[in-house]
This record gives structure tokens, C-alpha cells and sequence, in this order.
């Protein structure tokens, strides 16, 4: 399930050592942006899909995927910009709505699942630890690192992780694989 994407903006350009594609859309209620650049160095080139949230605004959008943009095309002035970066542009943006789109898994809490998530806070935040957890804390932890996994393992222990990106083989294989590094997020501002 994929939602649809409405166009908002975009924006393009080029000088001798540089060229970009901005795309802005708005996918289920929420404003994406993808911004692929191009430069003449390897890190100078860059991909990155952001979700622009309530609390961030337009001027500091909270990143999603940034990852390595490895274009064939050397900057130019003649360059088109949105002919060259746009196909990415839209493979990015049709990741984030696929992303969006995907309905929270429901999750029915075992007993002892929910005595692991006691001791979860018990560890954390000590024996006789009280925590509530307001709305904003939830669109925080749901715009940053990764989906929530949980894993039962055979011995009784639970792993509660948000340190993956959905790709990991660690995720994959419900922690039968090891990460394969190539899980980061950036490092978020708490407003
Ligand atoms: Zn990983």
C-alpha cells in the first residue's frame, strides 16, 4: 500500500561545480521533502527524503535515509538537473509514502511480554519507576531511529530495539544475523 503524493514545490539548479533537484510533496497529510545533490566531489553529492513535522517546521526539517548519491553526470552549467536527479527524486519520495502508508502492526502483549516491558522500565529508570509518556514523546520516538522491533528469544530474554533501519539483516533474521553497520540515524533535537 502505497498513499499518493500531491506536489507541492520543487527546485532546480546548476553552476560549473554543483547542480540540485528539490522536490516537495505532501504525502498522507505529512510534508516530504527529497533533495538530491550533485557536486563535483563524491562528499559533495548527497540524498536525503526529510518529513517536515509540527514541531520542526520548514526550517529545520528532521532527516530520514540520508544516503551516498553516486550520479554519472559531472556538474555543468548546462546541465538539466531535473531530468538527471528527478527518476531518484521519485524513487526516494515512493519510499517515504510506502513508509507512511504502512499501518502500525497491532500488538497484543503477552504476559510475559508485558512483564519484560516492567523490567524495560525498571532498568531504566529504577525498581519503583513511574513514566508517562505524553503525545509528543510518541511523535518524537516515531520520527526518530528506527521502527520499534521486539524479539522473544528462546531463552526468555527480549530484546527491545529501535537501532535498525527496516533493511538490517539483524531485523531480518530476528537477531539470528548480526547488524551489518550500515544502520545510523542522524543525531535528533528534542524541542
Ligand atoms: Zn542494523
Amino acid at each position: 500500500m502505497t498513499a499518493s503524493i500531491i506536489e507541492r514545490d520543487q527546485d532546480t539548479g546548476a553552476t560549473s561545480t554543483r547542480y540540485h533537484y528539490t522536490r516537495v510533496v505532501e504525502i498522507a497529510g505529512r510534508i516530504v521533502r527529497a533533495r538530491l545533490e550533485r557536486g563535483v566531489y563524491l562528499n559533495h553529492s548527497g540524498a536525503v527524503a526529510e518529513m517536515l513535522t509540527d514541531q520542526t517546521g520548514l526550517g529545520q526539517p528532521r532527516r530520514r535515509r540520508p544516503q551516498q548519491l553516486v550520479v554519472r553526470h559531472p556538474p555543468s552549467v548546462d546541465i538539466d538537473a531535473a531530468a538527471v536527479l528527478g527518476p531518484l527524486a521519485e524513487r526516494l519520495l515512493h519510499r517515504a509514502a510506502e513508509i507512511l502508508a504502512a499501518p502500525p502492526p497491532t500488538v497484543t502483549l503477552s504476559p510475559h511480554l508485558y512483564r519484560a516491558v516492567s523490567a524495560l522500565l525498571a532498568t531504566s529508570s529504577g525498581y519503583k519507576a513511574e513514566c508517562r509518556i505524553d503525545p509528543n514523546d510518541i511523535t518524537w520516538a516515531t520520527d526518530n531511529g528506527g521502527t520499534l522491533h521486539i524479539f522473544e528469544h528462546p531463552d526468555g530474554g527480549v530484546t527491545f530495539t529501535k537501532a535498525h533501519r527496516d533493511e538490517c539483516p539483524f531485523l531480518a533474521d530476528k537477531g539470528g544475523q548480526d547488524c551489518d553497520d550500515e544502520c545510523y540515524f542522524d543525531l535528533p533535537s528534542r524541542i
